[in-house]
């Protein structure tokens, strides 16, 4: 009988191998899927955040710099099923076309997380750089909302009026098969950014950043932004989802601190349960919905090899 229990270990083994190469080859989601988990070199951080993303049963998107790029695609390739890599691009790059082809062929999936631009998001010049990523069927973020200045001394080129969700209307209805996910729900214009998901079916947004921080106390008031549940109505799109489903998880965990994962995440479900959202919805905010995405564009890809 050895010889039998060996080949099972062995058929095992060849398994497991298998399902790990590839997370589209998964059957099952993960629990969790955390779309915005900014990499730029910082030692130690990416063995740190595949612990956290194992005992979550998450993968995680990974928003890599130019400066993070080699050790990030070592490492995803080393620990295959666990990160979809995100090519950290500046849209005001002369080079940026050709970094997105460079991303594309180490088999990165998305492009973000785009921000800081000198022209408004959806400003034409810009129109080739999602030509491109269409092209590959990558996953744009975007920042949006009021953005950080770290050296007050320093003058920069830097608007938060160029990064408003409303700046993703016009992208998502362009490049209607290119999923677009706007972070920080347009921080402070919650609203606006709702509104502009409801009508744009591969719109999505995060609420990571100091949003939740701020409405803590009165999560109640997103049922005011996601209004739409169960509405039937000319006026609205058809589907039936739960609106609140506009929503993913994305913690925004950056400069090699961790902590705002298991933070955001206890944010989130604090919010979401304040809100009474039913937990098949909330199964789609922290996994489904980007699972659903991620099997689509795994599709899109197989279609263009000839598979
Ligand atoms: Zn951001």
């Amino acid at each position: 009988m050895r010889p039998i229990i060996q080949h099972s270990r062995w058929a095992a083994i060849v398994a497991l191998l298998v399902a790990s190469l590839a997370v589209a080859a998964q059957t099952a989601p993960p629990r969790l899927i955390d779309a915005h988990e900014h990499f730029d070199g910082e030692p130690g951080v990416l063995e740190n955040l595949l612990a956290k993303l194992k005992a979550a049963d998450g993968i995680g998107f990974l928003l890599v710099t130019q400066k993070g790029f080699p050790e990030a695609s070592k490492f995803m390739h080393e620990h295959p099923g666990h990160f979809i890599g995100f090519g950290d691009i500046n849209l005001d790059d002369p080079d940026v076309l050709n970094r997105i082809d460079r991303f594309h062929r180490a088999g990165f999936r998305g492009l973000g997380e785009i921000t800081s631009s000198q022209k408004n998001y959806d400003d034409p010049s810009y129109w080739p750089i999602y030509d491109r990523a269409a092209k590959y069927h990558m996953i744009l973020l975007f920042h949006t909302g009021v953005v950080s200045r770290e050296n007050p001394d320093r003058p920069e080129n830097v608007s938060f009026d160029r990064m408003r969700a409303t700046r993703l209307d016009l992208i998502a209805r362009h490049w209607p098969k290119t999923i677009v996910i706007g972070a920080h729900l347009g921080n402070p214009d919650y609203a606006e950014a709702a509104e502009v998901a409801r009508w744009s079916p591969n719109l999505y947004f995060d609420l990571s950043g100091s949003s939740l921080i701020k409405m803590n106390g009165n999560y109640k008031y997103f049922r005011s932004i996601f209004w739409w549940s169960g509405t039937t109505s000319s006026h609205t799109p058809a589907g039936g989802r739960n609106a609140f489903e506009k929503l993913v998880f994305g913690s925004d965990v950056f400069g090699g601190e961790l902590g705002e994962f298991d933070d955001g995440l206890a944010r989130y479900h604090a919010m979401l349960d304040a809100c009474s959202v039913p937990p098949d919805a909330q199964a789609m905010i922290f996994s489904g919905t980007m699972w659903r995405i991620l099997q689509q564009q795994q599709k899109e890809m197989d279609a263009d090899k000839g598979n």
